[in-house]
Formats: C-alpha cells, structure tokens, sequence
C-alpha cells in the first residue's frame, strides 16, 4: 500500500521548540516550490504507481494562498490522479492561516483528513511555545473545518512543556476532547539543537511528560479511543491508514525538500534547503538528495521489527525475523518489556515510555 507525502516547508514564524525543515520568511519562494513539485511529481509518475493515501505536511501547508492550494492540488491529480478517489488524503493544518475559505477548499478537492496543532489550551503555554494561535483561535479552525464538512480530524497535544504541570495537561486534554476528534496525537517536548529552547537552555522533562502521558491513557480509553501506537489515538476504524504504511515499512514517496521516499530497501530524502530543492529539481537528475542509502537485508529485518513494536497490537514476525530477534526478544521478554505470544511480539505497557531503549537492542 504506497503513501505519498508532499512537504510544504513554510511557516509564517519558527516555534520556539522546532527543528523541522520549516522556515519563516520564505514565502516568496512558494510559487517556484509549487513549480518544482509539479516537476518532480511528473518525473515520480512514471516510476510510482497510484498512491493509496496522501499527507500534505510540513512547515504549514495552511499558509498557502487559496490559489496556491488550488495549483498543489491539480499538480498532484495531474500526477496521480483523482485526490477524492485516495483511501486516505491528510492536510497539516495550523489555525492561524486555517480559513474557513480554506476549509471548504480543501473539503471540494477531495482531502478526507485534516491534522490541526493545537500543543496545550493554556495560551501563556502556547505562547511560551512559540505558537501563533491562541486556544480561541484553535476552537474556530476546527469549527470551520467541521463546518466545511470534514469527519475525521486530528489533533496534537504536547507533553513536558515548561510550567506545564498535570493538571494544565489534563484541561487541555479535556477541552480536546470536548471538541470531539477523531484522532489525537501526543508529542513530548525535545530540545533539539539550533532551536530557540536550546539556547535558552531550556530542558527537557522525559519523566514528567511520561507522568502526563500515563494520566491520559485511561480518561482517552473511556472517552472511546483506542490507543493504537506508541503517541497515537484513534476513535475505532480512525487510524492513520498513512501512518500504518509507514509502520509497517511500506513504499512511499517524499515530494519536495527534505521529503523521504522508501521503496523497497532503497531510503532517500530531497535536499532540506527549499532554495536548492527548487533549483536542482529543473535538472534532468531532479532535485538534490539529503541522503541515499541501501538497507542490508539484517538492517531491514530490524527496521521492520522496531516498525512494528511502535504499534500497540506488536507485531506477528516472519519466521527468519523471529529466528534473527530470538535471543534478543527472550531477554527483553526477561526483563518484562516485551510480550511473546506465538510470533506475535508487542511492548508491554510499562516499555511505552523507554519504547528508544527496547528498540537500541535491536539495532
Ligand atoms: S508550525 Fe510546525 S513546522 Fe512550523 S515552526 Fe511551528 S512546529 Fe515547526
């Protein structure tokens, strides 16, 4: 089941805490992106078969013009055909450029799914994370994305915040779910390098964020969700069909600057610098790649195996996995991270919060 991903690297200001391939001040340069991805797309045609289910992420895709949504989208059905015929289309939304003109916009071309930021409803929090929307401006996006007609929505909410406490976390997690989505997705705060955070020197709470973390589990299961990977809920039937591809190793392709592709063993990803992607993706070689490499067949058995681990139901390996894993997967077993059941395989709830630490046993 291949997914395509488009990224669309613009903001409007970098949030305090981000190292995405996102930039500000750069919205001169969306028009000859969308010239480069119309490039790119047609070049990707003729190797890539239809795709199932699409993401339009980013940087934020909401902040292109209503024009310019329009020229994405008929760039991509030229490509690929009929976005409303796609099992699953996902667009990024962040609310401060989420129009209701937007919204009906996209509902019209087809998109079926729309992911919205939102991080926490304390707008102090919000603005110490650097966001642009205050909570009241989050609630009328997401009205106007109902209002246009949309059913499956999600949100992110953000854990170890600074000065978020679990009670902070627990309002925001209630007014979300007072807003009924379908899907909510839960991020605890990394510092990366050459963020505003990290010159701050702000620090991370990995325990705390895990402290919030555990609350929310049993108010989302009673609330209907089902917590179906790692930092991911879906109200039955609500998954991310995009997603699941990725976590179950499926091809897809990446369109656009730093977009990733995996197809079959092969993983690439386009140049990061948005300048240099629209520049080479006019040459005959098409855009400049960040990175290309092969996976030996040893390292696809463990990608696969740490994909599959992230989903809460684990697992059911391939015998030649499970025969390579064994030693590996009795001692975590051994140590009550793991749950082996035949070749099923899944973390155990209390491994959710050092999920990186099961996985570095595998590496
Ligand atoms: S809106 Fe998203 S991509 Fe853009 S700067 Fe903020 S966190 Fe990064």
């Amino acid at each position: 089941m291949p997914g395509l991903y488009v990224h669309l690297p613009f903001c409007r200001r970098k949030c305090n805490y981000c190292d995405f391939a996102s930039f500000a001040g750069k919205d001169a340069l969306i028009e000859p992106y969308l010239e480069a991805l119309k490039r790119e797309a047609e070049r990707a045609k003729t190797i890539f078969a239809r795709p199932d289910t699409l993401y339009i992420g980013g940087g934020t895709p909401s902040l292109l013009g209503r024009e310019q949504l329009k020229k994405l989208i008929s760039l991509l059905e030229d490509a690929f055909g009929a976005v409303k015929d796609l099992k699953e289309s996902t667009f990024e939304a962040n609310p401060e450029s989420l129009t209701p003109e937007k919204a009906a916009l996209l509902k019209a071309a087809g998109i079926n799914r729309v992911s919205i930021g939102l991080q926490a409803s304390q707008n102090r929090l919000l603005d110490r994370l650097g966001r642009l929307a205050s909570f009241e401006e989050f609630v009328k996006a997401f009205s106007s994305l109902r209002l246009a007609g949309f059913n499956n929505l999600n949100i992110d909410l953000m854990t170890g915040i600074p000065d978020q406490n679990p009670e902070n976390f627990m309002d925001s997690l209630k007014e979300v779910l007072d807003l009924a989505p379908e899907h909510i997705s839960f991020y605890a705060l990394e510092v990366h390098e050459d963020t505003t955070f990290a010159a701050e020197k702000v620090g991370e709470a990995p325990e705390a964020a895990a402290d919030m973390f555990e609350l929310a589990i049993p108010v989302l299961e009673n609330a209907g969700f089902r917590h179906y990977e790692i930092s991911n809920f879906a109200r039955p039937g609500r998954e991310s069909a995009h997603n699941l591809n990725y976590w179950a190793q499926g091809d897809y392709l990446g369109l656009g600057s730093s977009a990733a592709s995996h197809m079959g063993g092969l993983r690439r990803a386009n140049i990061n610098d948005p300048e240099l992607y629209i520049k080479t993706a006019a040459t005959p070689e098409g855009p400049a790649l960040e990175y290309s490499e092969t996976l030996t067949p040893a390292q696809r058995k463990a990608e696969k195996l740490m994909l599959g681990l992230r989903k809460t139901d684990g697992i059911e390996l391939a015998d030649d996995i499970f025969i390579e894993f064994k030693v590996r997967i009795d001692k975590l077993a051994a140590q009550g991270l793991l749950e082996v059941s035949g070749r099923r395989v899944k973390l155990k709830k209390e491994a959710l919060y050092i999920s990186n630490a099961v996985f570095r046993e595998f590496v």
